[in-house]
């Protein structure tokens, strides 16, 4: 029996599957978003967008903020 084991990589923040990339502690984000990440500034709507998806992942990435607690 061949079990070939193919790594699924889903970006945490586009959540489509995505051939490059990084891992992050458990998590993946492709190129683009991570790219996207940086250039978004924090005033920027997506900038909530992007920090709610990366919530997903750990805490430890992100200090709480009040963004944060009024995301829920
Ligand atoms: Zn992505």
């Amino acid at each position: 029996m061949e079990q070939q084991q193919k790594e699924k990589r889903i970006c945490i923040i586009c959540e489509k599957e995505k051939q490059e990339g990084y891992m992050i502690l458990h998590s993946f984000i492709c190129t683009e978003c991570e790219q996207q990440l940086i250039q978004t500034e924090p005033a920027d709507p997506h900038y909530q967008f992007y920090v709610k998806q990366l919530k997903k992942i750990e805490q430890v990435l992100l200090p709480e903020s009040e963004v944060l607690k009024s995301q829920k």
